[in-house]
C-alpha cells in the first residue's frame, strides 16, 4: 500500500538519454518524439503517485466492462517504474487493487476515508507532487483525449499546462482540449502540495477504450507523464 522507494541518482544526462531511449522503444519508430531536456535530480521532491479509486471503489466502467481502478493501477505502476529507473523518489498510494481506507462501516463512510487517507498520505509526503491518474467517462461516446486538472497554485497550473500540450503534441494530435483547475475533486481540493490529477482518456470511447487496456498505449502515457515531469524538475518543479 505504501511504498517508499529510495531514490536513486543519475547524472542528468543520464535522465535525458534514457528518457528519450525509453520513449523511442515504447513509441515504436518515429510514432511520437518527445522531448526531454537534462533535469537536475536532486533528493529534494518525491512524486507520489496516486492510481485513483481500488478495492470496494471500481470508479468507472469502460464500454467493454472493464473498472477505471485497473486502467488506472496500470497505467500508475508504469509510471512509477519509469520515474523510478530515472532516479526519481515515488510513493505509490497503493500498488494492487485495494482500497486504503481506516474506518468506515458503510462503503459511502469508507470512500470517505479512503479519499482522507490519500489526502494525508500526499501531505505527509516532504516535498511531495501528486500526480494522480483517473480515465474519463461521458455519456457521449464520441468523446476522446487526455485531460489534465491542478490543484490551486501556480506550480500545479504550470505543470497542468506542460502536460496537457504534450499530450496534444504526441498522442492526442489535433484535440482542444484544456487543462482545468480541479475545482470539487475532493482530493485535489485538500492537499496542501502541487498536483495534478490526469484524466487519461476516455472509456466512454470504443476505440479509446481499447487502447487504453493495451500496454503500449500505457507506456505511452506513462512516458508522456514522466518526460514532462523531467523536462519540468528545473523549471517547474524545484527537482
Ligand atoms: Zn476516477
Amino acid at each position: 500500500m505504501k511504498k517508499r522507494i529510495p531514490i536513486t541518482k543519475f547524472f542528468p544526462i543520464y535522465a535525458a538519454v534514457l528518457v528519450g531511449c525509453l520513449c523511442i522503444a515504447h513509441f515504436g519508430s518515429g510514432a511520437v518524439t518527445v522531448m526531454v531536456e537534462n533535469a537536475p535530480i536532486t533528493d529534494r521532491t518525491c512524486i507520489v503517485i496516486d492510481p485513483g479509486h481500488g478495492g470496494i471503489d471500481g470508479g468507472a466502467t469502460s464500454c467493454s466492462g472493464v473498472l477505471e481502478s485497473q486502467f488506472n493501477l496500470e497505467i500508475a505502476l508504469r509510471l512509477n517504474d519509469l520515474l523510478h529507473f530515472l532516479g526519481y523518489e515515488t510513493l505509490m498510494i497503493r500498488t494492487t487493487d485495494t482500497s486504503i481506507y481506516t474506518e468506515g462501516n458503510t462503503i459511502a463512510a469508507q470512500k470517505v476515508s479512503d479519499l482522507k487517507q490519500r489526502v494525508k498520505l500526499v501531505n505527509e509526503t516532504e516535498n511531495g507532487v501528486l500526480v494522480s491518474i483517473h480515465q474519463n467517462t461521458f455519456p457521449d461516446g464520441r468523446y476522446s483525449g487526455a485531460q489534465v486538472f491542478y490543484a490551486d497554485d501556480d506550480t500545479s497550473r504550470a505543470l497542468a499546462e506542460k502536460l496537457q500540450g504534450t499530450f496534444i503534441n504526441t498522442l492526442n494530435p489535433g484535440s482542444k482540449r484544456r487543462c482545468k483547475a480541479s475545482d470539487g475533486i475532493y482530493l485535489m481540493q485538500h492537499i496542501s502540495r502541487p498536483g495534478i490529477l490526469v484524466e487519461c482518456g476516455f472509456i466512454s470511447n470504443l476505440e479509446e477504450d481499447a487502447l487504453l487496456q493495451s500496454e503500449a498505449y500505457q507506456k505511452k502515457i506513462a512516458c508522456v507523464i514522466a518526460s514532462t515531469l523531467s523536462l519540468s524538475a528545473a523549471d517547474i518543479l524545484d527537482m
